[in-house]
């Protein structure tokens, strides 16, 4: 499969697909402390419509698929979506960004039904600093889900760190000592002014380089060219040497990369958003609710797939920009 190339030369290959927007945590930079309005749930995509949409995507040359939310483990009937997913010809690639306080008991059964790898959110290692920031979160139940699914083969995991200035700062060197012995990718990632909730300060983001200088004193970080233990993304990969893991930073803020962008996002009330930072959302839901075939749908996804931007503009303009929090949009 060729795979579609967009109209800045880009391979898009990788699609996003946010299952729900209600979410088990609070976290304070995702979202307010009473919530975010949810989408009623004749507002959402049934697994039907998600599975339509998914298959003509990857008729089109995704064979990428990530399932997030809101978090994603908290819809019912998630394996099952798991299950006719990775069943699609074409996808190569399943995974699941979760926050994995559900994962101990559902991690037999996704591995069962084809997820074969998960992103795990965790941005304390400090059970206080994590209940704080997640507003109530048991990091107990987080190592109990990366247990489980270690025990069940679901490999890699990916531990996601987004690194905010006076919160977890200190806690960057424990972070990346996760990787000596266990073969974790722990991966830094930038604060970014999403959201109204968010709010963001530029002092608040902490630059990748500053977070790797930090680590490098610890011990050097070889780079690692192959993308390590592969799908490493928009990750740049290193590892302590001798260590069973690896480590990535993720600078969509100080050094975005838009020009190997190759995802799309599949938002829970059937909006294609095709840049992260952009408000501008193409609606499914009404052609997928009234009867279009699937040449008419087709079409209408290619539309939003043509009309990815080439590139999100100045980061300090963002915030007027995208209003929609990422629980509402899908990490
Ligand atoms: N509930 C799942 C989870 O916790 O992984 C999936 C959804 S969550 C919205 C996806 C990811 O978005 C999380 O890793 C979260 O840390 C990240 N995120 C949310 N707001 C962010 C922001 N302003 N900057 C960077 N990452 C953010």
């Amino acid at each position: 499969m060729n795979g579609l190339i967009d109209t800045h030369n880009r391979r898009i290959n990788y699609l996003r697909i946010s299952i729900t927007d209600r979410c088990n945590l609070r976290c304070r930079y995702c979202m307010p402390k009473e919530g975010v309005s949810q989408f009623g749930h004749s507002e959402i995509l049934s697994y039907e419509e998600i599975l339509r949409v998914a298959a003509l995507a990857v008729k089109r040359g995704i064979d990428k698929i990530r399932i997030t939310g809101g978090e994603p483990l908290v819809r019912k009937d998630v394996v099952s979506l798991v299950e006719k997913l990775s069943g699609l010809t074409g996808v190569n690639d399943l995974s699941m960004t979760t926050n994995a306080l559900l994962l101990r008991d559902f991690a037999a059964d996704l591995h069962r039904a084809g997820l074969r790898r998960v992103n795990i959110s965790m941005d304390s290692l400090d059970p206080q600093k994590y209940r704080q920031i997640t507003r109530g979160g048991d990091l107990q139940k987080v190592w109990e889900g990366i247990d489980a699914a270690r025990r069940v083969g679901i490999s890699p995991i990916k531990i996601n760190v987004v690194a905010i200035a006076g919160f977890n700062d200190r806690e960057i060197e424990d972070f990346a000592c996760l990787t000596l012995k266990d073969p974790f990718q722990v991966r830094f990632i930038e604060f970014m002014p999403i959201g109204d909730a968010s709010e963001w300060k530029p002092e608040h983001c902490i630059p990748c380089h500053r977070i790797k200088e930090r680590i490098e004193r610890i011990a050097p970080l070889l780079p690692l060219t192959e993308g390590g233990n592969g799908h490493g993304g928009p990750a740049r990969l290193f590892k302590f040497p001798g260590a069973a893991g690896e480590i990535g930073f993720i600078s969509p803020v100080s050094e975005h990369f838009c020009q190997s962008c190759n995802r799309l996002r599949l938002t829970a009330d059937g909006k294609v958003k095709t840049c992260l930072f952009s408000d501008e959302l193409t609606d499914l839901k009404p052609l997928l609710r009234s009867g279009a075939g699937d040449e008419e749908l087709g079409k209408k996804l290619d539309e939003a797939l043509l009309s990815k931007p080439a590139h999100h503009g100045p980061i300090d303009g963002v915030m007027k920009r995208c209003h929609h929090p990422m629980v509402k949009i899908g990490g």
